[in-house]
């Protein structure tokens, strides 16, 4: 591996943006492209052309051959389609050609990817169209063009399109309170996005010996190890030199392509690993997050590892997620979620808390989707994962001035009766270094907001979406209300006091995990929904509906596809989970525990010959058969009530996965790790969690 010693100029080497875009384009292209971005109008096809070529020599500079519209359909990762830049000149030659008609438009024959309805066959065809304000970047001796992908009525077909749309709406919403609190000078509001990546690194020829992880991407049997985290041993330990040696070259990837990998350690479990990039806009944190998880698993190969992203690999041990850091900046760099020095500054992030709080609490079966998959299911709620109900962490401080601005209450000493906002100066809000309340779904961590729900695999538009919708509707409703007030300070205060009154059952510090927590939860009115088939029972509230056709986030048609997709992905999921587990019990769990059985029941047989006594193979026999024919009930059971799946409609489906199918491998997992905890290792048909884990 190559030795980095110029790192500033290997960052960012393999893409094509706005440094190398100035120096390679003409300075009216330039700044016709810049134009577009800053003002969200289309480019011209002539400037289009223009990029194209300049980009297309960059391109074969660095190697490329062909080019690919890179999109993100509904399946949650990216889809890629290459055409070379081959064109015949006549005479058998050929030359390499790029127009700007290619760059900005593209139909990939893209009929398998999953659109919920949207489109039936007649119109298979789907379309991807350039996204400007997300760089170029050759990889793999393709250029890739960052695309939205959209049927041919237009609908939306990815994830990074109703991002775009909300990242819009948020903007235009936070501007009319910005500019109420005397800012003319920004012109765009920028959701900032900082997704924290977790990951496990297993040997690939143990990763190779198991069927569940080759097929699921997670453990479906597994006896605990005889160790797990409790030594907190490995938790920003010292990292292992294969496992370094991997990140030096993950890094190294990255930094070529942009992605400002900043932060690596050893995560609380065994074998699990973070790596932190720097915040960006929250289009490209999409996109690089993206490449992150295609480039972990690649780079793992070439160093003998698997990287597993499945948000719960291991039983009892903590699963992966992916903290989504949330802020809003204005184009001027100036961060809404600082709560500031000043009575007014201080004043208008309260307005944003305010925000932030109403839409979390009034939107929380939302949010709370966005994290619903399968995988996800066995993650939330425990080992230090969040739990399914959703609040809001404040931290001490933070709290003391919102409960003080809710009871009126003595906060700034004897003299003062209450905080009055917009007059009164916060106290100091220290950004939270501490108290990492693990257990706590939203944090506020000092001028951002953690959502930690979110499973490793997921992509991040879709929190985003929810997050950026919410705020631009609380917002505009704030904006409503305010632009039309007599006296902006009184209704200002009065606003606040209001809003966070209302909300302030969202807000709770203690411990997620607390029976006390669910019961304290449901006297509040807060949703608690333990799985995906719960949660999306939710989606398509009128009040979601309503929210997201008016920000024009989605047409209802294209809400209601999701839906379908989702639950669609869950069953799947289930089910290919359920084939894996009844194969695997049949052709290696009850096999090998069957011929550990009968081996002992031979040497039962010679030892009573020459009068040994054998106690400990008759009851190790017995444990194991009984276990045995349970696991074969078990196996039965489920093989019988996949054949019961209801036909009717997702709904249906998901419901019975969720209640009967999950229910039916819990029960064979149990009997079948048992049967492992039994049998001698030497009989034993896959590597075991101390090998996987402890390697
Ligand atoms: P932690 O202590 O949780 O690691 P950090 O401050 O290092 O917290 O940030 C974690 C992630 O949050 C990083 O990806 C970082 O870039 C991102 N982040 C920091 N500030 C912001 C912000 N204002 N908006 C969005 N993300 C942010
Ligand atoms: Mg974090």
């Amino acid at each position: 591996m190559s030795h980095i010693t110029d790192l500033p100029a290997i960052f960012g080497s393999d893409v094509f943006n706005e440094t190398t875009m100035r120096q390679r384009l003409k300075p009216h292209i330039f700044a016709a492209w810049r134009n577009c971005i800053d003002t969200g109008t289309p480019l011209e096809l002539d400037v289009a052309n223009h990029i194209a070529e300049a980009m297309k020599v960059w391109a074969t500079e660095k190697g490329a051959t062909h080019y690919t519209h890179w999109f993100q359909p509904m399946t949650g990762i990216t889809a890629e389609k290459h055409d070379s830049f081959l064109t015949p000149a006549g005479e058998g030659r050929v030359i390499m050609e790029f127009s700007g008609k290619e760059l900005v438009r593209g139909e990939p024959d893209a009929s398998s990817f999953p659109s919920g309805g949207l489109r039936a066959t007649f119109e298979a065809r789907g379309y991807t169209a350039w996204d400007p304000t997300s760089f170029a970047f050759v990889k793999d001796d393709s250029l890739f063009i960052p695309t939205c992908f959209f049927s041919y009525t237009g609908a939306a077909l990815d994830k990074k399109t109703p991002l775009l749309r909300s990242i819009d709406e948020v903007s235009r919403e936070s501007i009319r309170i910005l500019r109420l609190f005397g800012d003319t000078a920004s012109k765009r509001i920028i959701p900032c996005v900082g997704p924290e990546q977790e990951y496990f690194l297993i040997p690939r020829d143990l990763y190779a010996q198991r069927e569940d992880l080759r097929l699921t991407g997670r453990t479906l049997f597994g006896a605990p190890a005889p160790k797990g985290q409790e030594l907190d041993d490995h938790y920003f330990g010292t990292i292992r030199t294969r496992v370094s040696a991997y990140m030096k070259d993950l890094d190294e990837q990255l930094w070529r392509l942009g992605v400002l990998s900043k932060t690596k350690h050893n995560e609380a479990a065994p074998a699990q690993h973070e790596m932190a990039p720097i915040f960006s806009d929250a289009n490209s944190a999409c996109d690089s997050n993206q490449l992150v998880m295609e480039i972990m698993k690649k780079c793992a190969a070439k160093h003998n590892l698997v990287c597993l992203l499945h948000e719960k690999p291991f039983n009892g041990i903590t699963g992966s997620g992916k903290h989504n850091n949330y802020s809003l900046s204005t184009d001027t760099g100036k961060n809404l979620f600082s709560p500031g020095k000043t009575p007014m500054q201080n004043a208008q992030f309260l307005v944003f808390l305010a925000a932030f709080l109403k839409g979390v609490d009034e939107y929380q079966d939302w949010l709370r989707s966005t994290a619903a998959t399968a995988g996800n299911d066995h993650r939330l709620g425990a080992d230090e994962a969040p739990p399914a109900i959703i609040s809001v962490f404040l931290g001490d401080d933070l709290n003391a001035v919102v409960k003080s601005i809710i009871d009126g209450s003595d906060y700034a000493g004897p003299t003062r009766s209450y905080m009055r906002v917009g007059v009164d100066v916060l106290p100091n809000i220290p950004k939270d270094t501490t108290d990492r309340n693990r257990t706590s779904p939203v944090a506020f961590t000092g001028n951002k907001f953690e959502f930690r729900m979110l499973g490793a695999s997921q992509s991040v538009a879709d929190p985003n979406i929810v997050l950026n919708t919410i705020m631009a509707e609380e917002l505009g409703q704030f904006a409503d209300e305010l632009e039309q007030a007599e006296d902006f300070d009184t209704a200002l205060h009065d606003l606040v006091v209001r809003e966070f009154r209302a909300h302030s059952r969202i807000i709770f510090d203690g411990n997620g995990y607390s029976e006390e927590w669910k019961e304290e939860a449901a006297r509040r009115g807060l949703s608690n929904h333990p799985a995906t088939h719960v949660a999306m029972d939710h989606f398509l509230s009128r009040k979601n509906i309503d929210l997201v056709t008016k920000h024009r986030i989605f047409t209802e048609a294209e809400f209601r596809a999701r839906y379908e997709i989702q639950l669609e992905a869950y069953i799947k999921i289930l089910n290919i989970e359920a084939l894996t587990s009844i194969d695997m019990i049949r052709h290696q769990i009850l096999p090998a525990a069957i011929k550990y059985t009968e081996h002992l029941t031979r040497a039962i047989v010679n030892k009573q010959k020459i009068g040994m006594t054998c106690k400990a193979e008759r009851e190790l026999a017995q444990r194991l058969s009984t276990a045995c024919d349970k696991l074969y009930d078990c196996c039965e059971l489920l093989a019988a009530d996949l054949q019961k799946v209801p036909l009717e409609d997702n709904t249906a489906r998901a419901n019975y996965y969720g209640n009967v199918i999950v229910t039916d491998m819990a029960r064979a997992r149990e009997q079948a790790d048992l049967l492992e905890a039994l049998t001698d290792k030497a009989y034993w048909p896959y590597p075991t969690y101390s090998d996987l884990l402890f390697y």
